[in-house]
């Protein structure tokens, strides 16, 4: 089978065009193929909660074998955090700019019946982290929930004896690699559930505006405008704001060390998992940067699975992507819990491919918003997850430096 030698990206955007096509032209068969939509999104609804639960607590875990969440801990997660929240807001400040999705009107409107957003208010979103039953916060993929939870048990397996965080630390390891075994596996039907999703989505709207080609033409656009948005705002971030954090508080050349860091970069680029160039990410900060293996090793590794500011940048942009296409204007408080959920999936996402786009569920749900608004976005989500890693890869090595520089050490790129 020539076909899976292909590159995922390439499989996903030929299934893309046959989705389409069968769409268009074979409407009358979609049932024979809208199941593998369905396969495809209800594997990521299974898989999303232990990837989450684990993979938290394999990332607090790391902050604990380095040595216990010291002054670098504290300096690390204010950088991470703050980074992020800098990136968010760039991509809400863009799509309430660009409104990709306003005036999409593609059809979806018969789900949004019932939806009800005003329900919760902020606070009570907040208080209802707190789950009254893990068990039950599980079972219903109450996410915050499961996130609070795993932070929590992450942490305090950092306080307890020796032997028993060996034997935990070993355990949840584990558990990681096999629920990455699944995840690998469910990335690689991805190419098959683009193909049900869109060809189920395009018959959808074919049958609601029957002849009607200027709605295909306004989803292509609104998606144009979509990836448009994502970019920008990117480029924005990378090349705007963190660079004045590496002059400013780093008090680095930002171009030297776009040099020194442009081999991490450019495999985050190909490979979309910051996981996977994590090796080569702590070879170029201590080589070329000049960083310390201490600070390296500390930020890096926990960078790699907490710190991603292009996917939380690209979790918010999705939410009111989405929300602009249902027609849902989200009031000023739910675009605060936008961002907040933005900042945890950011933090709870895997650093693997596409890991962002199985965390777009937790905004949705928080939100209200169908899941089946994933369906628009996911054809073009590798492309994107390219631009979003390296975004991620190059404010971990930010970070690294910065911490660096207040660490006292002297820096091979100083200014
Ligand atoms: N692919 C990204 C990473 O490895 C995560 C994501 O999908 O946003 O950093």
């Amino acid at each position: 089978m020539r076909i899976l030698k292909l590159k995922l990206h390439w499989q996903i955007l030929i299934a893309l065009v046959a989705g389409l096509l069968f769409g268009l032209y074979l409407t009358d068969y979609v049932n024979y193929v809208r199941w593998l939509g369905e396969i495809f999104l209800r594997a990521l609804r299974m898989i999303i909660v232990p990837l989450v639960f684990v993979s938290i607590i394999n990332g607090v875990g790391q902050v604990g074998s380095a040595g216990n969440l010291g002054r670098l801990g504290l300096k690390t997660i204010i950088y991470y955090i703050a980074t992020s929240t800098i990136a968010i807001l760039t991509g809400l400040f863009f799509v309430n700019l660009i409104k990709p999705g306003v005036g999409a009107d593609i059809g979806f409107n018969q789900h949004v019946e019932g939806l009800d957003l005003e329900t919760k208010s902020f606070g009570r979103t907040l208080i209802e982290i707190i789950p009254e039953n893990i068990f039950q916060a599980f079972s219903q993929s109450q996410i915050l929930s499961v996130i609070f939870f795993a932070l929590l048990f992450g942490f305090f397996m950092t306080q307890i004896r020796d032997s028993y965080q060996k034997t935990l630390n070993n355990f949840f390891e584990a558990l990681f690699s096999v629920i990455m075994k699944i995840t690998m596996l469910i990335i690689r039907i991805t190419p098959l559930g683009v193909f049900g999703i869109i060809a189920g989505n395009i018959s959808d709207i074919l049958l609601e505006h029957a002849g009607n080609v200027r709605v295909l033409l306004g989803l292509g656009e609104r998606l144009g405008l979509y990836m448009l948005t994502v970019f920008v705002s990117l480029c924005f971030h990378a090349f705007i704001t963190l660079p004045l954090i590496q002059r400013f508080i780093g008090g680095i050349n930002p171009y030297k060390h776009f040099k020194a860091v442009s081999t991490p970069l450019l495999t985050a680029f190909s490979t979309a998992s910051a996981m996977a160039t994590l090796p080569l990410t702590m070879e170029a900060v201590e080589k070329n940067d000049g960083v310390s293996n201490k600070v390296s090793s500390f930020t890096l590794p926990l960078g790699a699975t907490v710190n991603m500011d292009g996917t939380a940048l690209y979790e918010l942009v999705v939410a009111m992507f989405i929300a602009q296409a249902y027609g849902l204007d989200l009031t000023f408080g739910q675009q605060a819990i936008a961002v907040v959920t933005a900042l945890l999936a950011s933090i709870g996402a895997a650093a693997i491919p596409m890991a962002g786009l199985f965390m777009i569920t937790i905004i949705l749900s928080a939100l209200g918003l169908p899941l089946e608004g994933i369906g628009m976005i996911v054809a073009v989500d590798r492309i994107l997850d390219m631009f979003r890693t390296a975004t991620n890869v190059w404010s971990d090595t930010t970070g690294a430096v910065v911490i660096a520089k207040t660490e006292g050490e002297s820096l091979l790129v100083k200014d």
